[in-house]
């Protein structure tokens, strides 16, 4: 039985999947990169070791460096948490050959998911249906045109080795179609080594629905239900939620069977995800699968009481699941919203730096998975989430009043962060209706960077406090000066609004 795991990761996920070890009373083991000392993982694991400089490349996706970490710890096995390292193959593969169990599923099932083109003839001949497109990369410019002209434009060059959109290019007509397969190929080479990209037909108003799927090592594969992860940014997701307003009961039923056979193709153990795109029809589209933890896994463990990690672990251990299929339900309602260090009004650019305050929402319903902290310097070479606030009511309009409540009461300084863009999401009415696809928020952004002025930060606060000290020494020593009268009525306007006069 493992005793001791290394979480070959940092940030939120790392704190994440250590939590769970401390409840099975598994010793967690962090590595950090010389960015990292300060950070919380380190801070929370029971050993750490640095296992380079800054970089990713030297440190998070150096796979001697964090394989020879596990072995001075002497740790039983790997968790890779998602990102960095957690779908290569050969970090699996190298993992095993140390003698160390790696928290996933086998090499091969790692690589023949990660590679597009493949997954989709896989799932081709096992009659799971793949969003209509190429069966073969796209080798030249006269294959290609050829290829796109018979799919019928628009369509979506695809970087084969492909994730976290990079080499995805959306082709609306033929004039485009050459220097965007152009730049795909060269975005794909630099980002995973590999130019392979093929074309898909694009789907007007799509849905994306995903499936979590959890299969053992002795052959039981099962489903926890559906994510709905369509409100996206540049095909990025933003905001998750379970279940889905979109799908009815009988289409769950048929989606959830499909994912298991996706999964069962590959012999597949592990949690994983079948990743869907729906169209506004109902008709569903194998996408992709993603062989390991996703980003959004709390809604799933919200509404079915699952702890995903350990049932990770529980499947390393060569356990049987502790569940079967019809043991699950989906209780409630729960969404996700990721929270970003980053500006929204300034074309969302990142924003890392010093944390000042930092509050965190309480109380009925919620849960934070974070890790920074007051007087922590969040650097600039990694990925800008910071936290995921997630919420769980009974009811989906319950849920959003909960998340709108928890937004509300967030407060970071110090940094931006994307938490006054989240709420203004809430508070739109497609939303609340359940009325949105992947392009919600392209359609939405003017209402969404709307000011709003109950998600103030504490500086806007402090200013108000500063404006009412202001007008009483004005009233106390120049009464006949008005001074900046428009800022004031300004100011007195946000008190009234944010019911702020009491203070
Ligand atoms: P990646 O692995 O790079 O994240 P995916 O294949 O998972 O890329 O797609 C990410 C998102 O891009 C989807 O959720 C969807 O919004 C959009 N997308 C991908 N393929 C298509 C398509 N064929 N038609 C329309 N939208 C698509």
């Amino acid at each position: 039985m493992i005793e001791k795991i290394l979480i070959a990761n940092r940030g939120e996920i790392a704190v994440r999947i250590m939590r769970t070890c401390r409840e099975m009373g598994i010793r967690s083991v962090a590595v950090y990169s010389e960015a990292d000392r300060k950070a919380m993982h380190v801070r929370y694991a029971d050993e750490a070791y640095c296992v380079g400089p800054a970089p990713s490349l030297d440190s998070y996706l150096n796979i001697d460096n964090i394989l020879k970490a596990a072995q001075e710890a002497n740790a039983d096995a790997i968790h890779p948490g998602y990102g960095f390292l957690s779908e290569n193959a050969l970090f699996a593969q190298k993992a095993a050959e140390a003698g160390l169990i790696f928290i996933g599923p086998s090499p091969e099932a790692i690589s023949l998911m990660g590679d597009k083109l493949t997954a989709r003839q896989l799932m081709t001949d096992s009659g799971v249906p793949v969003v209509p497109g190429s069966k073969e990369s796209m080798a030249d410019e006269t294959m290609l045109l050829k290829t796109a002209t018979e799919i019928g434009f628009p369509v979506m060059i695809k970087a084969s080795a492909g994730g976290g959109g990079k080499g995805m290019r959306l082709v609306k007509q033929e004039s485009e179609l050459i220097p965007a397969y152009r730049r795909a190929r060269s975005e794909s080479l630099a980002a995973f080594g590999d130019d392979t990209v093929y074309i898909e037909k694009y789907l007007e108003s799509p849905h994306h629905i995903e499936f979590q799927i959890l299969a053992d090592q002795h052959g039981n594969t099962i489903h926890l239900f559906e994510r709905e992860c369509s409100v996206q940014r540049r095909h990025q997701k933003v905001i998750e939620e379970t279940p889905s307003p979109f799908i009815t009961p009988e289409l769950r039923k048929k989606m959830g069977q499909q994912a298991i056979a996706a999964a069962k193709t590959v012999n597949y153990t592990g949690a994983g995800t079948i990743e869907f795109l729906m169209d506004k029809y109902h008709n569903f589209y194998f996408l992709e699968m993603n062989t390991r933890l996703q980003v959004e896994h709390p809604i799933t463990e919200r509404v079915t009481g699952k702890d995903l990690v350990k049932a990770q672990i529980n499947i390393a251990n060569g356990l049987e699941l502790e569940f079967k299929q019809e043991e699950l339900v989906q209780k409630g309602h729960a969404i996700e919203c990721r929270i970003y260090a980053e500006d929204h009004k300034n074309n969302f650019a990142p924003s890392p730096g010093l944390v000042k305050n930092i509050t965190e929402p309480m109380g009925l319903g919620l849960r934070t998975d974070g890790y920074v902290y007051e007087g922590y310097e969040i650097p600039i070479y990694y990925d800008p989430l910071i936290s995921k606030l997630i919420v769980w009511a009974p009811s989906r309009q319950e849920a959003i009043a909960r998340m709108k409540r928890a937004l509300y009461e967030y407060k970071i300084t110090g940094i931006k962060t994307s938490i006054p863009f989240l709420a203004k999401i809430m508070d739109s009415a497609a939303f609340q209706q359940g009325r949105y696809d992947t392009h919600f928020i392209e359609d939405n952004l003017e209402f969404l960077l709307e000011e709003d002025a109950t998600h103030q930060t504490y500086e806007d606060i402090a200013l108000f406090i500063a404006y009412l000290d202001y007008t009483d020494k004005l009233n106390k020593y120049t009464p006949e000066k008005t001074a900046d009268t428009k800022s004031q009525s300004n100011w007195k306007t946000f008190g009234h609004r944010n019911n702020l006069f009491h203070l």
